[in-house]
């Protein structure tokens, strides 16, 4: 507990220390070996369910499958059709599960051109349809389906991992959605071809993210890196929400997506589900 008095709070703009980078990673190593020696267990599921495809209106939707990389990398699926039908009208989310805890959620899209995650988040979605779990698993596998459109990193000239703490941007309403859908985690998938241009997991300074990521490093072999902390990423915002976050890169060049990159990104998405349980 010496340490925990040295710990100050993150601050806008700040650059996690030496020292907090240390006892955050020290934290979730000790979880991690925790949970290991103790057997890692998996729980009973529940009931099979079916996916429930609901739309966030609030924000503008586009004609996703004109992405020809993302079509290419898809089987037709009835529920793959249907998502790609609400997305015409605003950012679907999918719903796994009977709505009992742990209520998870993953994000995929925030940045319109990073595809592995976009692409792994509808075959996660056609992998748990109709399984049993035990919780809830809410997708949503494109932020900004008109940026997903147009193989675009920005929305409407915005960075969206920049903006998810003003009002009325698609980042702060997904937010403000996973407040009200009382999510226990959230994590946020990306793909990277400049920083930090390798298979990463990128944690706050808490400890149940720092948990959540330990136990993605192990698992994926992804870098385990501290966030340098602004208040306009997801990951922030959402934390700011009371929400554990994390986000997760894969290396794959923009605009593009190979069997490699969307298998990478799947496994990272899998362990996240793992570390809760829910799968
Ligand atoms: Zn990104």
């Amino acid at each position: 507990m010496i340490f925990m008095d040295k710990i100050k709070l993150p601050i806008e703009g700040k650059l996690p220390n030496g020292w907090e980078i240390k006892y955050y990673t020290l934290m979730g190593k000790f979880y991690y070996w925790v949970r290991i020696l103790g057997g890692d267990k998996r729980v009973k599921t529940g009931e099979l369910q079916e996916a429930d495809v609901k739309i966030i209106e609030d924000i503008p939707g586009g004609l996703v499958l004109k992405n020809t990389e993302i079509r290419d990398h898809l089987p037709e699926t009835p529920l793959n059709s249907e998502i790609f039908e609400v997305a015409k009208n605003g950012a679907p989310i999918i719903k796994l599960g009977d709505g009992s805890k742990p209520r998870v959620m993953l994000t995929a899209g925030v940045h319109g051109n990073e595809l592995p995650p976009q692409i792994a988040a509808l075959n996660l979605v056609n992998d748990l349809n109709g399984k049993g779990l035990n919780g809830t698993v809410y997708v949503i596998p494109f932020t900004a389906p008109q940026a997903s459109a147009q193989n675009s990193k920005l929305h409407e000239k915005d960075n969206l991992n920049l903006v998810a703490d003003v009002p009325g941007t698609p980042t702060n309403t997904i937010v403000n959605v996973a407040g009200e859908l009382k999510i226990d985690a959230l994590a946020d998938f990306h793909a990277t071809s400049t920083h930090p241009a390798e298979n990463s997991v990128i944690y706050l300074l808490d400890i149940k993210s720092s948990t959540m990521a330990v136990y993605i490093n192990k698992k994926t072999n992804s870098r385990l890196l501290a966030h340098i902390y602004n208040p306009g990423t997801l990951i922030a915002a959402a934390s700011n929400h009371n929400i554990p976050t994390i986000l997760c890169e894969v290396e794959s060049p923009d605009g593009l997506a190979t069997e490699s990159s969307i298998q990478y990104t799947y496994h990272q998405m899998k362990v996240f589900l793992e570390f809760h349980r829910v799968i």
